[in-house]
């Protein structure tokens, strides 16, 4: 990803880049989505990336910069899918890696990945502001390379995100919705969308125009739009559980700049929008990652989506990170595979064929 848009990106040909081959995720059209509400739609699968998440385009870069400036150890903090990307990359990097984790909150197919790619990994007694508080006192007092998306590099490379989709649908969509915790990618996306927009040397633009930036809190973590911090920022979508995002600025920037919005979903219109995309669409995501979509439907619900739009839906990580949701239904009540005897009259009468 790095080598493909490295005339946009702070590198040079004697770099020496840390890739595990992310970016270049798919475009999927949502069928069901546009029936629905009448526009094009399309969802940017980032849960394709190596570890699972879009994480992994901000830490290839900068675990690229935590090795150009001669780093042996770099620490994040974390809700999952950092920790996990930062394990990952720190390992092909040949460098340690401490993450920070909020104690209880951390799923555990992310707590799996940042402990089978060898970090360590410390429960704090607290949140993730907390974490991330812990995280960059540490580099600022010790020798470790902060990778958290405060460091300029994530934003960099989590760019090349809006570069793909113009380059997949040849100009920038009307609006492009995604879930906001941290409010890195906000800020990445809007970036990107600009920098596609301008001449850049002796290039034209690439895109005509940029998009609207619909960026979507869950209702328990939403300080953007409440205007202030939340201290107990609470929603089972575990990785947008942030009361005091550290790119809130810029996400308010992209917003205005855009003529965007920056609104909040509710936890059962995630889990909605959550199994939408599964039973629907087929495209199985974590719950946070569902939250640009709750956002559609919202919007749409409300009636301030027209039709005719081009739509397109960041999905930020793999369903498979946290699959206990796949296992229930709306109402909380479980799943259960029906049991049937090894007998292909049992199994037809169970699906209900008919001979
Ligand atoms: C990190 C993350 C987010 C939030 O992204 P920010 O850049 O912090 O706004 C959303 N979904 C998933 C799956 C994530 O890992």
């Amino acid at each position: 990803m790095i080598r493909e848009y490295a005339d946009r990106l702070p590198v040079t040909a004697q770099t020496r880049v840390i890739s595990l081959g992310e970016g270049g995720t798919p475009l999927v059209r949502a069928e069901k989505l546009a029936e629905l509400t009448g526009c094009e739609v399309w969802i940017k699968v980032e849960g394709m990336n190596p570890t699972g998440s879009f994480k992994d385009r901000g830490m290839t870069m900068a675990m690229t910069a935590a090795v150009a400036a001669g780093a042996q150890a770099v620490v994040c903090a974390s809700t999952g899918n950092t920790s996990a990307s930062a394990a990952a990359y720190a390992t092909a990097a040949g460098l340690s890696c401490a993450v920070l984790v909020p104690e209880g909150k951390i799923s555990m197919g992310k707590l799996s990945q940042a402990l089978a790619h060898g970090a360590r990994l410390l429960q704090v007694d607290g949140n993730f502001d907390n974490c991330l508080e812990l995280a960059r006192k540490l580099a600022e007092a010790y020798p470790v390379f902060l990778v958290n998306s405060v460091n300029p590099a994530r934003i960099e490379g989590q760019k090349t995100a809006a570069f793909e989709v113009v380059d997949v649908l040849g100009d920038a969509p009307d609006i492009h919705a995604l879930p906001v915790g941290n409010a890195g990618n906000i800020t990445a996306y809007w970036k990107g969308y600009r920098e596609y927009a301008e001449p850049s040397g002796n290039a034209p633009a690439v895109s005509a125009r940029r998009p609207r930036m619909w960026g979507f809190q869950a209702a328990g973590a939403a300080p953007i739009v409440a205007g202030h911090p939340v201290t107990e920022p609470d929603t089972i979508a575990t990785a947008i559980r942030i009361g005091n995002p550290a790119s809130w600025e810029q996400a308010e920037a992209a917003r205005d700049e855009s003529g965007g919005v920056i609104e909040a979903v509710a936890d059962d219109q995630i889990l909605e929008a959550h199994r939408w995309l599964s039973a629907r669409e087929g495209v199985f995501v974590e719950p946070a990652s569902a939250a640009g979509a709750a956002g559609i439907f919202k919007k749409f619900r409300a009636g301030e989506l027209q039709p005719g739009q081009r739509i397109v839906i960041t999905v930020t990580g793999h369903g498979l990170k946290d699959p206990d949701w796949g296992l229930q239904n709306l109402d909380g009540t479980p799943m259960q595979p029906e049991k049937v005897d090894f007998d292909v009259v049992s199994a037809a009468r169970a699906l209900g064929l008919e001979g």
